[in-house]
């Protein structure tokens, strides 16, 4: 279980029994036993918070704060929901403008559609009775009436057949003649997450020296492209590249030259030692900044935190 989803339940199960204390009659013993649960839900809470300290992004929520309109993020405190740290105050759920609490589960309404599609719909007078399917499925067959029973069909197709999630595969290319000849192949596993698709491909691409791997989305794109040279990472059209320590110090080294550039990418960043660096040079200038970890550095490349520049180190 990862930190965050640590957080997530430990909180949603101190607010159920902070719920059963304050609202049942409970014995005094079964109070005793709920209260020392609390006591051991908040150290979990504690630990897991102070582990995500180090992925601080991870803990900015949807919500912002009322006084000075900045992210606000998970409360370090469980008996809060969320936390401004330019205020220095902590927050109730009720008094943060929210339509999507943090820790709580996500709605049906609530899922996010992730793939395009063509919702077909056709009434059939006769028969009465409405299709409804998209050119990716074979559709149902609904009997249908009136306005409302139209409604619900769409509704309960909506719910039961649109793919809400998210499914990422792999493609492998063994050789570079497999490459030259377009002859991939897809690994025989799909994933839900992303994280879990990445370090899968990382480790099949170290293992068996493939010519170049790649993870699709669930509409077929290549979102992360890895081969001997980089590994190139895919988002909303920009590319960004992790590569090898020498080929960033040559990349350095042609830019204080003036001479051209033998990797053809303006955002590159590198493992080194414990650090990871990162450099940018899109604007002409080449920026450069040190990271503690890789999301940092790829947040920092596709510009979300461009805002922090002016602390920079030009080179
Ligand atoms: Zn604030």
């Amino acid at each position: 279980m990862s930190n965050y989803e640590i957080l997530k339940n430990t909180k949603n199960s101190y607010e159920s029994i902070l719920e059963l204390l304050q609202n049942t009659d409970v014995s005094f013993e079964d109070n005793k036993i709920l209260k020392k649960s609390l006591d051991n839900l908040e150290k979990l809470y504690n630990f897991a918070y102070s582990n995500m300290l180090k992925e601080k992004e991870n803990l900015k929520t949807d919500a912002c704060c009322k006084k000075c309109q900045n992210d606000l993020l998970i409360s370090d405190n469980i008996n809060y929901s969320y936390q401004c740290t330019e205020c220095d105050e902590n927050y109730y759920n009720f008094e943060v403008d929210t339509n999507k609490v943090w820790y709580k589960k996500d709605l049906e309404e609530d899922k996010k559609l992730n793939s395009s599609f063509d919702l077909q719909l056709s009434y059939d007078n006769k028969d009465k009775t409405v299709y409804i399917g998209t050119e990716y499925s074979s559709g149902v067959k609904y009997k249908c009436n009136n306005i409302g029973k139209l409604i619900n069909s769409i509704e309960n197709y909506c719910y039961n057949y649109l793919n809400f999630s998210k499914k990422y595969t792999i493609e492998i290319w063994e050789t570079e003649w497999h490459r030259d000849v377009g002859e991939g192949f897809v690994f025989d596993e799909t994933f839900d997450s992303y994280d879990k698709a990445l370090n899968r491909a990382r480790k099949l691409f170290e293992d068996n020296n493939f010519a170049s791997i790649e993870i699709l989305d669930n509409n077929g794109e290549a979102i992360y492209c890895r081969d001997n040279e980089s590994e190139d990472f895919y988002n909303n059209g920009e590319r960004i590249s992790c590569v090898d320590k020498d080929v960033l110090d040559n990349y350095i080294q042609n830019w204080n030259e003036h001479k051209v550039q033998t990797f053809k990418n303006s955002r590159l960043y590198c493992k080194n030692n414990d650090l990871f660096i990162a450099i940018d040079d899109t604007t002409g200038d080449c920026w450069t900044e040190e990271f503690k970890t890789e999301k940092d550095a790829q947040n920092w490349l596709l510009g979300y935190k461009l805002e922090k520049r002016e602390k920079e180190i030009e080179i």
